[in-house]
């Protein structure tokens, strides 16, 4: 087995400490990951804390991984040690389901792994990237090129592919207006793509203190979702509205901003199911979608764009030891805009 180390929490009440563990050791088709980075999704707030379902405990939180492979198994061929890789939200999958073959390996229907808070194929507990390794088959590690600043792609592991993706299947870009609801980790990835796509980029903030940043990230257009009069000057203005929002909250405002036609696309995850009206979506023929991170090839398309067009995420980087005061500054919506661990501070 192997020795790892890294931040748990031992229960949904506990906070986050220090904690010893094991890992498989390093089969044929797997990698040896030395983890410099993880970033901190509002996601691992969720799982640690139960707020969607009971976890599986103790939980190493932590899908957004990057590092150096310092070992691989004897079949390996994607890698060879000192190479950068990352990790994104999941683990492994059954390869052979129709999502598999499709390159949606999230939507595995057989035996999906996530990164952590489940059992893997060895029926070990998976743990995250909250540590400073990880061992996984290598199909589910990523390429990162040397050229982007490597803490800052941490976050595009989890935030980039889950707003990329679903801004390539609806084909957003130039000619439409996007709206994003909600400046984290995930709204601010979905600001740089949609500038990049070409889309003219409108972002709908609860924090009027965020205009300034949300400017410098390209954003085009600014609105305080608390001032009526802000929200009534966009109605029925947008083709496609991103929602990022990860506490509980009403649509029906939001909807009533898309043209006629337009397209919600739902990545954000509250514990609260929706109360929508039929007469909201049926009058003007909106789509209300979901999308789900991202399939393994797509990640890698993600990642390959990031390089060509030099986009990482804007970070914090902290010590592991402030993980609790991150977690309760993101919950304040009080972070530019992704908390980055440095795994070196463990
Ligand atoms: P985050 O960094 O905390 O960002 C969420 C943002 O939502 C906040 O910064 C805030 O932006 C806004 N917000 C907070 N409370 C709000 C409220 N009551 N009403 C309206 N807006 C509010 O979180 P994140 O890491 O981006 O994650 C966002 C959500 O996506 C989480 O639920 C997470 O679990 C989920 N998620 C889903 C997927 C997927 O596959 N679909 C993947 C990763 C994460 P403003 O200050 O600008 O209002
Ligand atoms: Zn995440």
């Amino acid at each position: 087995m192997i020795h790892s180390k890294g931040y748990a929490a031992q229960s949904a009440e506990t906070d986050l400490a220090p904690w010893d563990f094991e890992r498989r050791d390093v089969g044929l088709h797997d990698v040896l990951i030395d983890i410099a980075y993880c970033g901190v999704c509002h996601t691992d707030v969720h799982l640690t804390r139960n707020e969607w379902f009971p976890g599986l405990f103790p939980m190493v939180p932590g899908h957004e991984i990057v590092g150096i492979v310092s070992q691989v198994g004897n079949h390996v061929t994607k890698f060879k040690t000192g190479d950068r890789a990352a990790v994104g939200v999941m683990v492994d999958s059954c390869r052979a389901c129709e999502d598999c073959k499709n390159g949606q390996e999230q939507f595995c229907a057989v035996s999906p792994v996530v990164t952590y808070n489940n059992l893997d194929h060895y029926n070990m507990p998976a743990y995250g990237g909250y540590a400073n390794n990880i061992v996984l088959n290598e199909d589910f590690a990523h390429h990162v090129s040397e050229k982007l600043d490597f803490a800052a792609v941490a976050p595009l592991l989890c935030a980039g592919i889950t707003t990329y993706s679903p801004l390539r299947r609806w084909k957003v870009g130039e000619g439409h207006k996007l709206a994003v609801v909600g400046l984290g980790g995930l709204g601010h990835m979905a600001v740089k793509f949609g500038v990049a796509f070409g889309a003219e980029v409108t972002v709908l903030s609860t924090s009027p203190g965020k205009e300034e940043a949300a400017k410098k990230l390209g954003a085009h257009h600014f609105v305080v979702t608390k001032d009526e009069e802000q929200m009534k000057s966009t109605l029925r203005s947008f083709h496609f509205i991103v929602d990022t929002v990860a506490a509980n909250h009403d649509l029906n405002p939001y909807l009533a901003l898309l043209k006629t036609n337009g397209v919600y696309i739902n990545v954000g995850m509250p514990a609260e199911p929706w109360q929508l009206s039929s007469f909201t979506l049926a009058t003007g023929n909106k789509v209300v979608s979901g999308s789900g991170a991202g399939g393994l090839p797509e990640t890698q398309e993600m990642l390959d764009f990031c390089a060509e067009h030099n986009i990482v995420s804007d970070i914090e980087l902290i010590n592991i030891k402030d993980i609790h005061t991150a977690f309760d500054r993101m919950l304040k919506g009080d972070v530019l805009y992704r908390f980055v661990i440095d795994m070196a501070t463990l």
